[in-house]
């Protein structure tokens, strides 16, 4: 095992080379990596170190002795102690190089690439304003309780009136919600003792400006109707209760106290009906950026039958059955399946059906049964497609796919198998979903000459 070079509370200066896509500078003591979050390439920092492993050291930033030209001061007054953000304390020109670089280093490191057919990031003209969703936890800060976000790695809450990446209204909303949870004195509820009633409020807009705020509470909510009462300008407004003691946001049970059980989000001329829990990207704007490249990318075909793979509400699916054959969509929440049908009448299109089950079972057994598959769509969770989906696409008569990712490292890997599976990757389109916040949207093409049978 590999002794670290680096003893705990040393205090060094050290030169860093790169950025990971979490926002932290590496630098490199005899070879021995030093993530020193905050730092930027090119900078001369200052740093002690908090952390050593065996392959790895962690440094908190004390000091950037040589500044990178393309480090700003951070337009946020709570960037410092709030975890949410990555990169407030770099030009966006430069945050956009960095998650372009992070893409391409994992295809090449990870996925074997020797070149990365790389399209220039898609970025935001104005990073700001663009999240139509905020899921502020409440509990106990220096100040009081509070609505705000844990600082980067602890439970320490920092205390948000206003974020600037969430869309206007919805730190308006969150401060209603304080206002009468100070005026009924609502405690706060607290994850080490289980005490405390008040645990999150998640409030959502929509490109048709609707608004739902969703009050999570442990055991009952008091004071409903003064809630609501201050909640009038809301589309819609649930009470869900989750009495579990787990850092998991909703419980099962959902109250519509008033307004409308769904809102509605319009996307590249498309409506979807969207219930609290459904899964929806957070930035519009960027969304139909990466629908309209995912779309164009595949180029599905009047004669095609093509799948939509983890299709949550249905949105790619009925962009794709505008342009092809017959689409079956794949999802294992039953609620977003739901949704997904109502999309598909809300809208006139007749030529998607949607199975409710786990990817990893109704695509192996799609192909087994033997339907036909031109090309398809696949847009996982974080951790990247189970491997039984991965076989079942190398199985199936796809020619044509794109890789939806919101993670590079099982983008790059899953791609990997693809690759050695006889598929090719053609076209790498990064697109910036998250700006200012250390995450990376990525649509890969990739085809293959003829399937294997
Ligand atoms: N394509 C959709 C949803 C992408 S998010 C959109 O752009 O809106 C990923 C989706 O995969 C979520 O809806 C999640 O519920 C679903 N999912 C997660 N694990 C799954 C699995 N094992 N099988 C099928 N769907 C899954």
């Amino acid at each position: 095992m590999n002794r670290s070079p680096i003893e705990k509370n040393e205090e060094l200066e050290l030169a860093i080379d790169s950025v990971t896509l979490e926002g932290a500078g590496v630098g490199r003591v005899d070879g021995f990596a030093v993530f020193v979050p905050g730092a930027l390439a090119g900078e001369r920092v200052r740093t002690h170190i908090i952390k050593t492993t065996a392959s790895y050291a962690v440094g908190k930033l004390l000091e950037v002795a040589e500044p990178s030209p393309h480090r700003m001061e951070p337009l946020c007054p709570v960037y410092a102690r709030c975890g949410g953000c990555a990169f407030g304390h770099v030009t966006y020109e430069e945050e956009l190089r960095i998650k372009e670089r992070q893409v391409a280093d994992a295809l090449t490191r990870l996925g074997g690439l020797k070149e990365v057919p790389m399209r220039p990031i898609l970025g935001m003209d104005l990073p700001q304003r663009y999240r139509n969703k905020g899921a502020f936890p409440y509990g106990m800060t220096e100040a009081g309780p509070a609505f705000g976000f844990y600082a980067p790695r602890s439970h320490r809450l920092a205390p948000v009136d206003d974020c600037l990446i969430e869309q206007e209204g919805i730190c308006r909303a969150v401060g209603v919600v304080k206002a009468w949870a100070e005026r009924y004195q609502i405690r706060p509820y607290d994850e080490k003792t289980g005490k405390g009633t008040l645990r999150h409020a998640v409030v959502r807009v929509t490109t048709d400006r609707e608004l739902m705020a969703v009050i999570v509470t442990k055991g009952d909510l008091p004071h409903k109707k003064e809630l609501t009462e201050a909640l009038s300008f809301a589309d819609s407004v649930y009470w869900n209760r989750n009495d579990r003691n787990t850092n998991v946001i909703f419980g099962d049970s959902f109250t519509l106290l008033a307004g409308k059980p769904t809102l509605q989000e319009t996307l590249l001329g498309l409506a979807f009906e969207v219930s609290p829990r459904s899964f929806l990207q957070v930035n519009p704007v960027q969304t139909q950026k990466l629908y309209g490249a995912a779309l164009a990318l595949l180029d599905p075909q009047p004669g095609e039958t093509v799948a939509d793979v983890y299709c949550g509400i249905g949105t790619i699916s009925l962009l794709l059955a505008r342009k092809a054959g017959r689409v079956i969509g794949i999802e294992v929440i039953p609620e977003a399946v739901k949704n997904a049908r109502g999309n598909a009448v809300r809208n006139g299109v007749e030529n998607a059906s949607f199975l409710c089950a786990p990817a990893e079972e109704a695509l192996p057994k799609l192909v087994a049964d033997g339907q036909t598959i031109d090309c398809l769509t696949v847009d996982p969770p974080r951790k990247g497609c189970e491997v039984q989906v991965i076989d079942a696409i190398l199985a199936s008569g796809a020619r044509r796919m794109v890789y939806v990712s919101c993670n590079p490292a099982t983008l790059a890997r899953d791609v990997k198998c693809l690759t050695s599976g006889g598929f090719t990757v053609q076209t790498v389109q990064p697109v910036d979903m998250f700006p200012r916040c250390g995450h990376v949207e990525t649509a890969v093409l990739l085809s293959r000459p003829e399937a294997r049978q």
